[in-house]
């Protein structure tokens, strides 16, 4: 059952410290939005991504969400939660919806299906879990509440679209819900609840930081995290011919590069960079110029590898920095799509990726247009 996904990143939250409100701080070398977008963009029943942010924050989004931001469309938020969601709600095309907060990293397919398959039969559906805590008033004393009957509700709440855009209709500027089964419920829709995930927790305080990063594996109690970095270098000739491939990016030129692949010098320069971080050799080690396979290959295929080899490892980039050398072509016009396809390859955010280019002043190699060189440092850390 197709839906559109509505996320909530309009808050200007810092309770969960840090100066960046929480969807834009940093968790394991990803914005905290990024997780819940990658998680719905993964879900191939998600026919639409909506994030509603804090007006004026578009830009800053879109850095956020990198290689997603293509994927989401954004839409500025209201003053409160709900005026947020009506602002999504408008935009969503499918029959369903699912809104979920953003500083809820950790949802994914099997969530969305429980929700999806309730609304057959619900007009909404929300996870809940259990209160195993004992829970008490403390305004006049120790007084004990019972638990029984009480449940933690969490997100992505599920609606069929249609009755809720009614229900936000007839509520006009009434709009002080805390969520949407809320304003569901006030509006006589019928609701339901399926189970929760305990790992679909919202980041609330610091330490939610902490019990994320444990979530994904990070040793934080006892961090032997180090800094690495990796250099690479890598040169081919030009000759005449009808383009040439460089840091991913077809260039339409009347020249060519030389190479027994698609002889991407950026990208090859790239991947020994990764490799070095990881310790793991050189390019020709792992796409021997010799094997038939590799016979003009499209360079991604090795940075790809390279960035799966340092996965494994345990070693994940934070930045990657590229100088192409050459006097031909001009990067300049080609510069951002680089920067992109960098990006979108290595899984680093727009803002940790940077290409750039000189030339030698018409000497050596480089300055005859004979060839062309490129160089490429990361940094990483390792776990
Ligand atoms: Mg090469």
């Amino acid at each position: 059952m197709s839906y559109s996904a509505i996320i909530v990143a309009a808050g200007r939250g810092l309770r969960a410290g840090g100066d960046l409100p929480k969807q834009y701080q940093d968790l394991a070398g990803k914005p905290l939005i990024r997780y819940s977008v990658e998680a719905f963009a993964e879900d191939q029943n998600c026919a639409q991504i909506i994030v509603v942010i804090t007006p004026g924050d578009a830009q800053r989004m879109t850095s956020a969400l990198g290689p997603f931001a293509k994927l989401c469309t954004l839409v500025e938020g209201g003053e409160v939660r709900s005026a947020s969601v009506k602002a999504g709600i408008i935009v969503a095309e499918s029959d369903n919806v699912l809104i979920h907060d953003a500083a809820r990293p950790f949802v994914d397919q099997t969530l969305f299906s429980r929700l999806t398959l309730a609304l057959e039969n619900f007009d909404g559906a929300a996870p809940t879990l259990p209160v195993v805590d004992a829970l008490s008033r403390m305004d006049n004393g120790y007084q004990p509440v019972s638990r029984e009957g009480l449940f933690r509700v969490q997100t992505p709440q599920a609606f069929r679209t249609s009755v809720l855009k009614a229900a936000f209709a007839k509520a006009g500027d009434t709009l002080n819900f805390p969520d949407e089964m809320s304003l569901a419920q006030a509006h006589g829709l019928s609701l339901t609840t399926v189970e929760g995930d305990d790992n679909a927790f919202k980041i609330t305080h610091p330490s939610d930081f902490t019990r994320a990063l444990q979530i994904l594996g990070y040793n934080v109690e006892n961090k032997k995290e180090v800094v690495v970095a990796g250099q690479g270098y890598d040169v081919h000739r030009l000759t005449q011919g009808k383009g040439v491939t460089l840091c991913g990016v077809w260039i339409d030129c009347p020249y060519r590069l030389v190479g027994h692949s698609d002889a991407d010098a950026g990208l090859h320069a790239l991947t020994d960079a990764i490799l070095g971080a990881c310790a793991r050799g050189d390019i020709g080690q792992h796409f021997p110029p010799t094997d038939e396979r590799w016979k003009g290959a499209d360079s991604a295929a090795f940075l790809i590898h390279a960035v799966e080899l340092a996965r494994e490892a345990g070693v994940r980039l934070t930045h990657a920095d590229i100088t192409l050398i050459c006097e031909r072509p001009k990067i300049g016009p080609h510069r951002e799509a680089m920067q992109a396809r960098v990006a979108e390859l290595t899984g680093l955010c727009l803002d940790h990726v940077n290409i750039k280019a000189t030339t030698t002043e018409k000497l050596g190699f480089t300055g005859r247009q004979e060839g062309l060189a490129a160089q490429a440092i990361v940094s990483a850390i390792k776990s």
